[in-house]
């Protein structure tokens, strides 16, 4: 069985081919590049330009012609209403023309996802962090529950802020990262864990407003951010009693976020999972995967009911998989 999936919340348009053991036959994606930050009508405007391209594409790569795809899948929510329902759009015409099951897919579950069937992870607490969503997230009774999360914006919004200001390209995650290198003085920025949520502006608006160093700056925001995303996990890990942490998202492909993730999860004596890059940021591959899952356990949707979730929360999905 194959499944075709369409990532489209943000500024990414991706399709992922999947077949029903988890086995990649594609992961094709474009990104909008914002000048300005993300303007949702442009980014959709992108993605409407590019969704029927990537999909030949993908076929290509997967070596499959449209009738091979069993189940059509798509990124419902959460995200930019614009680009979501370009997305939607683009599966809604898919699995009516192929006439196959139509399902819609929980983005910040999807991340989750493809981190088990992808790593050895079987039940683990996901810290994940990426442009516009950052929350530590695990299974309990039923649901994938939030145990923290960010109160304002997502982490990697921030650095990608920051970096806007400091005259770095986009995504400036990755610049950050090369410059936090070269930074030496730790400069006190507001550590701001409140209970089991975090917030970044304070932090973002303290490092604009510093006269530190910009390598030193980089150094700070990394040290003081990820100690707050990996403390978060820690205490997730302990009310859940779980062993495993996953990562996901965009900003977890930074290297010394996973070292300080590994240190804690080794001194916890908990196993630490990765997946590969390309799975970290959103991809259409998470979604076909999930989308799966979710389609043998009966989840698939018919076209009228499947209107995007700009606010589709994790904890409203049953986990009937
Ligand atoms: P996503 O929204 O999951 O596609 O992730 C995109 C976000 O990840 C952007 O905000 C990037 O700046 C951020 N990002 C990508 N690579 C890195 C990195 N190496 N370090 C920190 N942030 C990163
Ligand atoms: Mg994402």
């Amino acid at each position: 069985m194959i499944t075709l999936g369409i990532e489209g919340t943000a500024h990414t348009v991706g399709i992922g081919i999947v077949n029903d053991e988890g086995d990649i036959l594609a992961n094709v994606s474009s990104s909008y590049v914002p000048k300005e930050g993300i303007h949702p009508r442009e980014a959709a405007n992108h993605h409407a330009d590019t969704v029927s391209s990537l999909i030949s594409t993908a076929l290509k790569e997967a070596n499959i012609t449209k009738e091979d795809i069993d189940v059509v899948a798509f990124s419902q929510g959460p995200g930019l209403g614009p680009c979501l329902r370009t997305a939607a759009t683009a599966a809604r015409s898919l699995s009516l023309r192929l006439n196959v099951p139509l399902v819609g897919v929980n983005h910040c579950i999807a991340h989750l996802e493809i981190g088990k069937v992808r790593t050895e992870a079987v039940d683990p607490v996901l810290l994940y962090a990426s442009g516009g969503n950052t929350q530590v997230i695990a299974f309990s009774r039923g649901r994938y529950r939030v145990f923290g999360e960010t109160l304002d914006i997502g982490l990697g919004n921030m650095l990608d802020k920051f970096g806007r200001e400091n005259g770095m390209s986009f995504p400036a995650g990755p610049v950050i990262e090369q410059k936090a290198k070269k930074g030496k003085i730790l400069v006190d920025l507001p550590y701001s864990v409140k209970g089991m949520d975090l917030a970044f502006s304070g932090i973002m608006t303290a490092a604009l407003n510093s006269d530190a160093e910009l390598n030193d700056l980089c150094y700070s925001i990394q040290e003081t951010t990820f100690a707050m995303l990996v403390e978060v996990t820690e205490r997730a890990l302990a009310h859940t009693r779980k062993d495993e942490v996953l990562l996901g998202g965009g900003v977890t492909r930074n290297k010394r976020l996973q070292e300080m993730g590994e240190i804690m999860a080794e001194e916890r004596g908990s196993s630490f999972y990765v997946p590969d890059g390309e799975l970290c940021i959103d991809n259409g591959t998470m979604i076909a995967w999930t989308g799966w899952v979710m389609y043998q356990a009966g989840m698939s949707i018919k076209v009228k009911d499947s209107g995007i979730k700009q606010g589709y929360r994790t904890d409203e999905v049953d986990v009937l998989w």
